[in-house]
Protein backbone atom coordinates (compact mmCIF):
# COMPACT_ATOMS: atom_id res chain seq x y z
CA UNK A 1 0.00 0.00 0.00
CA UNK A 2 1.11 2.79 -1.03
CA UNK A 3 2.09 5.49 1.79
CA UNK A 4 -0.67 6.97 3.52
CA UNK A 5 -1.76 10.98 3.11
CA UNK A 6 -3.51 11.45 6.00
CA UNK A 7 -3.66 9.20 9.55
CA UNK A 8 -6.09 9.04 11.71
CA UNK A 9 -5.12 7.05 14.65
CA UNK A 10 -8.13 6.20 16.87
CA UNK A 11 -6.97 4.95 20.78
CA UNK A 12 -9.60 2.49 21.37
CA UNK A 13 -7.57 2.14 25.28
CA UNK A 14 -8.51 5.63 25.72
CA UNK A 15 -12.65 4.82 25.24
CA UNK A 16 -12.45 2.05 26.90
CA UNK A 17 -10.70 4.55 29.93
CA UNK A 18 -13.01 6.99 29.55
CA UNK A 19 -16.18 4.06 30.25
CA UNK A 20 -14.37 3.01 33.03
CA UNK A 21 -14.11 6.90 34.37
CA UNK A 22 -18.00 7.35 33.50
CA UNK A 23 -19.15 4.15 35.21
CA UNK A 24 -17.20 5.31 38.36
CA UNK A 25 -18.80 8.60 38.43
CA UNK A 26 -22.61 6.73 37.47
CA UNK A 27 -22.97 4.22 40.76
CA UNK A 28 -26.59 4.52 40.48
CA UNK A 29 -26.72 2.12 37.87
CA UNK A 30 -24.98 0.96 34.42
CA UNK A 31 -23.23 2.92 31.87
CA UNK A 32 -24.10 1.92 28.47
CA UNK A 33 -22.03 2.22 25.12
CA UNK A 34 -24.05 4.65 22.54
CA UNK A 35 -22.68 4.06 19.44
CA UNK A 36 -24.62 5.81 17.03
CA UNK A 37 -23.84 7.64 14.24
CA UNK A 38 -20.69 5.18 13.74
CA UNK A 39 -19.58 5.83 17.27
CA UNK A 40 -19.20 9.40 16.33
CA UNK A 41 -17.21 8.82 13.59
CA UNK A 42 -14.61 6.95 14.75
CA UNK A 43 -16.18 3.06 14.39
CA UNK A 44 -18.59 1.44 15.69
CA UNK A 45 -17.28 -2.39 15.21
CA UNK A 46 -14.32 -2.09 16.82
CA UNK A 47 -15.50 0.19 19.56
CA UNK A 48 -18.31 -1.45 20.48
CA UNK A 49 -15.83 -4.55 20.75
CA UNK A 50 -13.42 -3.06 22.75
CA UNK A 51 -16.21 -1.58 25.26
CA UNK A 52 -18.17 -5.09 25.32
CA UNK A 53 -14.76 -6.71 25.95
CA UNK A 54 -14.80 -3.98 29.21
CA UNK A 55 -17.66 -5.03 30.32
CA UNK A 56 -20.34 -2.84 28.65
CA UNK A 57 -23.78 -4.38 28.68
CA UNK A 58 -25.81 -2.18 26.94
CA UNK A 59 -25.60 -1.33 23.06
CA UNK A 60 -27.69 1.89 22.03
CA UNK A 61 -27.62 3.04 18.49
CA UNK A 62 -30.09 5.39 16.33
CA UNK A 63 -31.32 3.44 13.15
CA UNK A 64 -32.58 0.02 12.58
CA UNK A 65 -29.66 -0.14 9.78
CA UNK A 66 -27.13 0.53 12.35
CA UNK A 67 -28.10 -2.39 14.41
CA UNK A 68 -27.78 -4.78 12.21
CA UNK A 69 -24.65 -4.14 11.04
CA UNK A 70 -23.79 -4.50 14.54
CA UNK A 71 -25.77 -7.61 15.34
CA UNK A 72 -22.88 -10.06 15.31
CA UNK A 73 -20.98 -8.22 17.38
CA UNK A 74 -23.05 -7.85 20.15
CA UNK A 75 -24.43 -11.27 21.98
CA UNK A 76 -27.79 -11.78 22.31
CA UNK A 77 -27.83 -11.71 25.78
CA UNK A 78 -26.74 -7.58 25.82
CA UNK A 79 -29.69 -4.92 25.08
CA UNK A 80 -28.70 -3.77 20.79
CA UNK A 81 -31.27 -0.43 21.16
CA UNK A 82 -32.61 1.28 18.50
CA UNK A 83 -33.29 5.17 19.51
CA UNK A 84 -35.19 6.16 16.94
CA UNK A 85 -37.50 3.14 17.60
CA UNK A 86 -39.65 1.13 14.97
CA UNK A 87 -40.34 2.23 11.27
CA UNK A 88 -43.81 1.08 10.71
CA UNK A 89 -43.51 -2.48 8.99
CA UNK A 90 -40.28 -3.88 10.91
CA UNK A 91 -41.35 -5.38 13.35
CA UNK A 92 -40.77 -8.97 12.19
CA UNK A 93 -37.40 -7.95 11.47
CA UNK A 94 -36.71 -6.48 14.51
CA UNK A 95 -38.07 -9.15 16.80
CA UNK A 96 -35.81 -12.06 14.29
CA UNK A 97 -33.29 -9.38 14.70
CA UNK A 98 -33.55 -9.23 18.60
CA UNK A 99 -33.01 -5.91 18.96
CA UNK A 100 -34.64 -3.19 21.75
CA UNK A 101 -36.40 -0.56 20.05
CA UNK A 102 -36.83 2.75 21.55
CA UNK A 103 -40.75 2.93 21.82
CA UNK A 104 -41.25 7.06 20.90
CA UNK A 105 -45.26 6.96 20.20
CA UNK A 106 -48.53 4.77 21.16
CA UNK A 107 -48.62 3.28 17.41
CA UNK A 108 -45.16 1.70 17.63
CA UNK A 109 -46.27 0.67 21.49
CA UNK A 110 -49.08 -1.21 20.29
CA UNK A 111 -47.72 -2.26 17.18
CA UNK A 112 -44.93 -4.01 18.86
CA UNK A 113 -47.28 -5.30 21.26
CA UNK A 114 -49.44 -6.94 18.68
CA UNK A 115 -46.36 -8.56 17.54
CA UNK A 116 -45.19 -9.66 20.60
CA UNK A 117 -48.58 -11.32 21.44
CA UNK A 118 -49.12 -12.81 17.76
CA UNK A 119 -45.42 -14.39 18.61
CA UNK A 120 -46.73 -15.51 21.75
CA UNK A 121 -43.71 -14.08 23.83
CA UNK A 122 -42.97 -10.61 25.20
CA UNK A 123 -40.48 -9.09 23.61
CA UNK A 124 -37.86 -6.65 25.19
CA UNK A 125 -38.25 -2.56 24.95
CA UNK A 126 -37.95 1.18 26.29
CA UNK A 127 -40.25 3.61 26.43
CA UNK A 128 -39.28 7.28 25.75
CA UNK A 129 -41.37 10.00 27.76
CA UNK A 130 -40.31 13.81 26.00
CA UNK A 131 -39.48 15.46 29.16
CA UNK A 132 -38.68 19.28 26.85
CA UNK A 133 -36.55 18.22 23.91
CA UNK A 134 -39.86 17.72 21.86
CA UNK A 135 -38.57 15.66 19.66
CA UNK A 136 -39.43 12.26 19.93
CA UNK A 137 -40.65 10.37 22.81
CA UNK A 138 -44.57 10.45 24.62
CA UNK A 139 -45.86 13.45 25.94
CA UNK A 140 -47.77 14.15 28.79
CA UNK A 141 -51.17 13.22 26.83
CA UNK A 142 -50.02 10.11 25.90
CA UNK A 143 -49.06 9.33 28.62
CA UNK A 144 -52.00 9.73 30.26
CA UNK A 145 -54.01 7.62 27.56
CA UNK A 146 -51.33 5.26 28.29
CA UNK A 147 -52.24 4.90 31.94
CA UNK A 148 -55.81 5.15 31.16
CA UNK A 149 -55.40 1.65 29.36
CA UNK A 150 -52.17 -0.24 29.84
CA UNK A 151 -53.25 -3.12 28.04
CA UNK A 152 -50.38 -3.25 25.16
CA UNK A 153 -47.52 -3.01 28.26
CA UNK A 154 -48.45 -6.26 29.12
CA UNK A 155 -47.21 -7.86 26.20
CA UNK A 156 -43.63 -5.91 26.41
CA UNK A 157 -41.05 -6.62 28.91
CA UNK A 158 -40.17 -3.50 29.78
CA UNK A 159 -36.46 -2.76 30.40
CA UNK A 160 -36.29 0.90 30.81
CA UNK A 161 -38.08 4.02 31.04
CA UNK A 162 -35.97 6.97 29.79
CA UNK A 163 -35.86 10.29 29.00
CA UNK A 164 -33.05 12.76 27.34
CA UNK A 165 -31.86 16.09 28.41
CA UNK A 166 -32.31 19.32 26.30
CA UNK A 167 -29.11 21.31 27.95
CA UNK A 168 -27.00 18.92 30.90
CA UNK A 169 -23.88 20.34 29.58
CA UNK A 170 -25.32 23.66 31.47
CA UNK A 171 -25.83 22.44 35.42
CA UNK A 172 -27.11 25.49 36.70
CA UNK A 173 -29.85 25.43 34.13
CA UNK A 174 -32.88 24.89 35.72
CA UNK A 175 -34.51 22.65 33.65
CA UNK A 176 -32.37 20.05 34.22
CA UNK A 177 -34.34 19.45 37.67
CA UNK A 178 -37.64 20.45 35.70
CA UNK A 179 -36.98 17.89 33.37
CA UNK A 180 -36.38 15.21 35.73
CA UNK A 181 -39.23 16.08 38.12
CA UNK A 182 -41.47 15.65 34.99
CA UNK A 183 -40.31 12.47 34.11
CA UNK A 184 -40.75 11.20 37.76
CA UNK A 185 -44.39 12.77 37.72
CA UNK A 186 -45.26 11.14 34.05
CA UNK A 187 -43.42 8.26 34.70
CA UNK A 188 -45.22 7.18 38.60
CA UNK A 189 -48.83 6.91 36.54
CA UNK A 190 -47.49 3.74 34.61
CA UNK A 191 -46.14 0.21 35.96
CA UNK A 192 -42.72 0.81 37.41
CA UNK A 193 -40.05 0.01 35.27
CA UNK A 194 -36.11 0.65 35.58
CA UNK A 195 -35.19 4.44 34.52
CA UNK A 196 -32.63 5.95 32.47
CA UNK A 197 -31.84 9.62 31.98
CA UNK A 198 -28.40 10.88 31.90
CA UNK A 199 -26.14 11.49 28.54
CA UNK A 200 -22.49 12.25 29.01
CA UNK A 201 -23.21 15.46 30.40
CA UNK A 202 -25.91 14.39 32.46
CA UNK A 203 -23.31 12.02 34.86
CA UNK A 204 -21.64 14.85 35.53
CA UNK A 205 -24.76 16.52 37.42
CA UNK A 206 -24.71 14.08 39.88
CA UNK A 207 -27.79 13.09 41.43
CA UNK A 208 -30.30 15.00 39.87
CA UNK A 209 -29.46 12.62 36.65
CA UNK A 210 -29.13 9.40 39.16
CA UNK A 211 -31.11 6.45 37.28
CA UNK A 212 -30.41 2.81 36.66
CA UNK A 213 -28.81 3.33 33.16
CA UNK A 214 -26.57 6.24 31.79
CA UNK A 215 -26.32 6.35 27.90
CA UNK A 216 -23.24 8.65 27.49
CA UNK A 217 -21.63 8.72 24.16
CA UNK A 218 -19.81 12.05 23.71
CA UNK A 219 -17.31 11.20 26.47
CA UNK A 220 -16.67 7.79 25.35
CA UNK A 221 -15.17 10.03 22.84
CA UNK A 222 -13.18 12.30 24.99
CA UNK A 223 -15.49 15.23 23.82
CA UNK A 224 -15.82 17.69 27.20
CA UNK A 225 -18.80 16.53 29.11
CA UNK A 226 -18.08 19.99 31.48
CA UNK A 227 -17.74 22.91 29.32
CA UNK A 228 -17.19 25.34 31.42
CA UNK A 229 -14.41 23.21 33.10
CA UNK A 230 -11.14 21.86 31.99
CA UNK A 231 -11.82 18.16 30.42
CA UNK A 232 -12.47 15.52 32.63
CA UNK A 233 -11.77 12.84 30.11
CA UNK A 234 -9.31 11.71 27.71
CA UNK A 235 -8.57 12.79 24.15
CA UNK A 236 -9.01 9.58 22.09
CA UNK A 237 -8.40 11.10 18.21
CA UNK A 238 -4.95 12.04 16.93
CA UNK A 239 -5.07 13.43 13.00
CA UNK A 240 -2.06 13.97 11.11
CA UNK A 241 -1.87 14.98 7.23
CA UNK A 242 1.15 14.62 5.54
CA UNK A 243 3.10 17.41 3.70
CA UNK A 244 3.10 17.48 0.32
CA UNK A 245 4.99 20.67 -0.93
CA UNK A 246 6.23 23.31 0.67
CA UNK A 247 6.66 26.44 -1.12
CA UNK A 248 8.51 29.51 -0.62
CA UNK A 249 6.53 32.69 -1.07
CA UNK A 250 7.66 36.38 -1.40
CA UNK A 251 6.01 38.83 0.69
CA UNK A 252 2.70 39.76 -1.27
CA UNK A 253 1.56 36.55 -2.62
CA UNK A 254 -1.55 35.42 -1.81
CA UNK A 255 -2.40 32.02 -1.45
CA UNK A 256 -5.13 29.89 -1.42
CA UNK A 257 -8.74 30.33 -3.71
CA UNK A 258 -10.05 34.67 -3.38
CA UNK A 259 -6.63 35.12 -2.25
CA UNK A 260 -8.04 35.84 1.45
CA UNK A 261 -4.19 35.17 3.43
CA UNK A 262 -1.46 37.59 1.62
CA UNK A 263 1.86 37.13 2.78
CA UNK A 264 3.25 39.91 4.86
CA UNK A 265 6.76 38.55 4.94
CA UNK A 266 8.73 36.78 2.85
CA UNK A 267 6.86 33.34 4.21
CA UNK A 268 6.98 29.27 3.98
CA UNK A 269 3.81 27.71 3.42
CA UNK A 270 2.83 23.95 3.43
CA UNK A 271 0.72 22.09 1.64
CA UNK A 272 -1.43 18.79 3.51
CA UNK A 273 -3.78 16.26 2.14
CA UNK A 274 -6.92 17.03 3.91
CA UNK A 275 -10.12 19.35 3.20
CA UNK A 276 -13.62 19.77 3.83
CA UNK A 277 -14.52 16.70 1.34
CA UNK A 278 -12.20 15.17 4.81
CA UNK A 279 -14.67 16.83 6.92
CA UNK A 280 -12.45 19.93 7.87
CA UNK A 281 -14.80 22.12 7.93
CA UNK A 282 -14.91 25.07 5.43
CA UNK A 283 -15.90 27.62 8.30
CA UNK A 284 -12.08 26.75 9.83
CA UNK A 285 -10.78 28.98 6.92
CA UNK A 286 -8.72 32.03 8.58
CA UNK A 287 -9.68 30.51 11.65
CA UNK A 288 -7.70 26.97 11.88
CA UNK A 289 -4.22 26.01 13.18
CA UNK A 290 -2.40 22.47 12.82
CA UNK A 291 0.76 21.29 15.05
CA UNK A 292 4.29 21.01 13.84
CA UNK A 293 6.46 19.64 16.52
CA UNK A 294 4.21 21.00 19.30
CA UNK A 295 4.23 24.55 17.73
CA UNK A 296 1.24 26.27 16.73
CA UNK A 297 0.99 26.82 12.49
CA UNK A 298 -1.94 28.48 11.07
CA UNK A 299 -3.68 27.96 8.63
CA UNK A 300 -3.03 30.26 5.37
CA UNK A 301 -6.56 31.24 3.47
CA UNK A 302 -9.42 29.20 2.13
CA UNK A 303 -10.21 25.48 3.30
CA UNK A 304 -10.11 23.65 -0.12
CA UNK A 305 -11.87 20.36 -0.86
CA UNK A 306 -8.63 18.25 -0.72
CA UNK A 307 -6.19 20.63 0.45
CA UNK A 308 -4.91 22.53 3.35
CA UNK A 309 -2.64 25.34 3.51
CA UNK A 310 -0.57 26.52 6.50
CA UNK A 311 2.09 29.50 7.22
CA UNK A 312 4.91 27.39 8.74
CA UNK A 313 7.09 30.08 8.23
CA UNK A 314 8.30 29.50 12.01
CA UNK A 315 8.12 25.99 12.25
CA UNK A 316 11.77 24.85 10.26
CA UNK A 317 10.93 21.51 11.08
CA UNK A 318 8.41 21.18 8.60
CA UNK A 319 9.25 19.28 5.65
CA UNK A 320 8.01 17.49 2.51
CA UNK A 321 6.85 14.05 3.47
CA UNK A 322 6.21 15.27 7.33
CA UNK A 323 3.20 15.83 8.91
CA UNK A 324 0.77 18.45 10.04
CA UNK A 325 -1.50 17.13 13.26
CA UNK A 326 -4.58 18.68 12.93
CA UNK A 327 -6.08 16.34 16.09
CA UNK A 328 -4.92 15.22 18.87
CA UNK A 329 -4.31 15.64 23.15
CA UNK A 330 -2.55 18.75 22.31
CA UNK A 331 -5.32 19.74 19.75
CA UNK A 332 -8.44 18.22 20.82
CA UNK A 333 -11.92 18.16 19.04
CA UNK A 334 -13.33 20.84 21.42
CA UNK A 335 -10.32 23.03 20.75
CA UNK A 336 -11.10 22.81 16.94
CA UNK A 337 -14.67 22.86 17.31
CA UNK A 338 -14.43 26.10 18.90
CA UNK A 339 -12.53 27.74 15.93
CA UNK A 340 -15.06 26.75 13.78
CA UNK A 341 -18.06 27.68 15.19
CA UNK A 342 -19.43 24.51 15.43
CA UNK A 343 -19.43 21.90 18.86
CA UNK A 344 -17.30 18.21 18.64
CA UNK A 345 -19.71 16.04 18.20
CA UNK A 346 -19.57 17.66 14.63
CA UNK A 347 -16.41 17.65 14.38
CA UNK A 348 -15.97 14.02 15.34
CA UNK A 349 -18.93 12.68 13.34
CA UNK A 350 -17.43 14.53 9.96
CA UNK A 351 -14.28 13.08 10.06
CA UNK A 352 -13.74 11.86 6.79
CA UNK A 353 -13.52 8.15 5.08
CA UNK A 354 -10.17 8.80 3.51
CA UNK A 355 -8.24 9.06 6.26
CA UNK A 356 -6.23 5.95 6.35
CA UNK A 357 -7.76 4.48 9.99
CA UNK A 358 -5.75 3.17 12.95
CA UNK A 359 -6.46 1.77 15.99
CA UNK A 360 -4.88 1.17 19.37
CA UNK A 361 -6.13 -1.44 21.37
CA UNK A 362 -8.21 -3.70 19.36
CA UNK A 363 -10.30 -6.13 21.32
C1 LIG B 1 -27.06 10.84 21.41
C2 LIG B 1 -27.89 10.47 22.60
C3 LIG B 1 -27.27 10.15 23.81
C4 LIG B 1 -25.80 10.37 24.05
O1 LIG B 1 -25.60 11.75 24.24
P1 LIG B 1 -24.15 12.37 24.53
O2 LIG B 1 -24.40 13.81 24.77
O3 LIG B 1 -23.33 12.13 23.31
O4 LIG B 1 -23.61 11.66 25.71
C5 LIG B 1 -28.08 9.68 24.83
N1 LIG B 1 -29.43 9.56 24.67
C6 LIG B 1 -30.05 9.89 23.53
C7 LIG B 1 -31.53 9.77 23.43
C8 LIG B 1 -29.31 10.37 22.45
O5 LIG B 1 -29.92 10.72 21.32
Amino acid sequence: MPDPSAILTIDLDAIAANWRDLAARHPSGPVAAVVKANAYGLGAQPVTRRLLAEGARHVFVAEFDEALALRESVPRDVPLAVLHGLVAGAEAEAAAAGVVPVLNDLGALRRWSTHAAARGARLPAILQIDTGMNRLGLGRREVERLAQDPAPLAALDLRYVMTHFVASEEPANPLNREQVARFDRLRAMLPPAPTSVANSSGIFLGDVAASDLARPGAALYGINPTPDAPNPMRTVVTLEARILQIREIEAGESVGYNSTWVAARPSRIATVAAGYADGYLRSLSGRGAGLVGGRQVPLAGRVSMDLLTFDVTDAPEAAPGGFIRLLGPDLPPDAVAERAGTNAYEILTSLGARYRRQYRGVA
